[in-house]
């Protein structure tokens, strides 16, 4: 007979991994199924921000600023040697199309979300400490903001996140890829799930499946059977680069010239220039930078830093893909700028879910997820002995 685990993740992703967090500090038997290696997707592409989100407030995402800021001071106190705070800075020229007071408002707003904790306070930098700002160009510069927000090592803190994970018992098998289930009929409440583990097809059984599967979420709900009902997304190519040459003052947030926000940081000991946002139709597996990704990356990079931007060499280049709503059309970079980041869990049925699904969603607030997904899916799995609140787990 096939082993009975509560819950079966597939993918070893923040998610995937949260989740498992999450289900084991509730002493729930959980075994997670990853294909590749864990962070293999998007959580080890992202731009490696534990952060608000001070851009979402243009959309009216308050709620999930709020959210993501609170996130934040967590994971400042639980991974104090992930998640470190940084100085950002947001130049203001002629041209920038965010003014200085929108920016002031902006930044009182954000501040008013976090709480008004000490790194939630901003300033504006005056003029005499321009020149250290890394070679940032200074002609015409009219002013520069500063705040605070959080940089991580994505990868690092999703190994971190199972490892604490395996520590209350998950179990994680890679390479395991998830070939198929059956969810039982006629009262039959266990699910039936295969996989590939190493080659070999193997079976197991589970009170849930979660799929975490990141892009390749619609992949792995059609290979259920029956097929769950499911929501309409869309895939968005984000590209960064790396040149080499550090920064050494913090993050800067400047303005590509499309108007959309591009980030420039310190990244082991090189600098990381991200992202762009283009909609992509391809396989998951497939996706790559694209040469005029890295072009328009460039341009942007040297028009604020013309010292270093001139003959930059990319030393290297990675493209992850954001899962978002679809909204039916083809669009243009700035829709799919100003959609939802919301996360979205998706039951295949609300009274007694089988099959719980993530939808896109943020690195800054995977544990928040795991645990919305825990209480939706609390009706459906047993009551065990819980063995730890994800809320005091350290992670290291
Ligand atoms: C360009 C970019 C920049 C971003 N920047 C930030 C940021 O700065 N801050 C922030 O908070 N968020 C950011 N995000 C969002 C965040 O990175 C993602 O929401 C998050 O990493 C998604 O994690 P996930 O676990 O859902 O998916 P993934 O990390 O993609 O994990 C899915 C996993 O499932 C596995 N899998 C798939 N199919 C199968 C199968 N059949 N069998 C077994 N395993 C399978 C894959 O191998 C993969 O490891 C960014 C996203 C992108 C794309």
């Amino acid at each position: 007979m096939a082993e009975l685990y509560d819950l079966i993740i597939i993918g070893s992703g923040i998610h995937g991994a949260g989740i498992a967090q999450a289900a084991a500090a509730r002493g729930l038997s959980v075994m997670v199924l990853e294909q590749a290696g864990i962070a293999n997707g998007s959580s080890s592409r992202s731009s490696k921000l534990i952060h608000g989100g001070l851009r979402y407030l243009e959309s009216g995402q308050f709620s999930l600023v709020r959210e993501c800021l609170q996130e934040r001071a967590l994971l400042l106190e639980l991974a104090p040697q992930l998640v470190k705070i940084k100085s950002f800075y947001i130049p203001v020229y002629p041209d920038t199309s965010r003014r200085p007071w929108l920016l002031h408002a902006g930044l009182s707003l954000y501040a008013l979300l976090g709480g008004m904790r000490p790194e939630v306070r901003f300033s504006r930098v005056p003029s005499s400490r321009w020149q250290n700002l890394d070679g940032l160009d200074t002609d015409n510069l009219g002013a520069v903001f500063q705040y605070s927000d959080a940089q991580t090592d994505d990868a690092a803190l999703t190994r971190a996140v199972m490892r604490s994970a395996q520590q209350m018992g998950a179990q994680l098998k890679v390479t395991a890829t998830f070939t198929g289930a059956r969810l039982g009929q006629n009262g039959e409440r266990d699910i039936i799930i295969e996989y590939r583990y190493h080659g070999v097809n193997e079976t197991c059984a589970a009170k849930v499946l979660v799929n975490a599967a990141g892009p390749w979420v619609t992949q792995v709900l059609n290979r259920i059977s029956p097929i769950p009902a499911q929501l309409g997304i869309e895939l968005v190519q984000g590209t960064h680069i790396i040149v080499p040459g550090t920064i050494t003052q913090g993050i800067y947030y400047v303005e590509a010239e499309d108007k959309r926000a591009v980030f420039v940081m310190p990244w082991q000991g090189n600098t990381l220039i991200g992202t762009t946002e283009s909609v992509y139709h391809g396989d998951p597996a497939d996706v790559r930078p694209l040469p005029q990704e890295e072009a328009y990356l460039l341009r942007t990079f040297a028009r604020y830093f013309p010292k270093r931007g001139g003959d930059q060499t990319v030393l290297s280049a990675m493209a992850g893909l954001r899962v978002l709503p679809s909204c039916g059309s083809e669009e243009g970079a700035v829709s799919v700028n100003t959609r939802s980041r919301e996360t979205l869990l998706h039951l295949d049925s609300e009274d007694h879910p089988r099959v719980l699904t993530v939808y896109g969603g943020k690195l800054t607030t995977y544990r928040l997820t795991a645990e919305r997904a825990m209480a939706r899916l609390a009706g459906v799995l047993p009551v065990r002995k819980v063995v730890a609140d994800t809320r005091y787990l350290k992670l290291d």
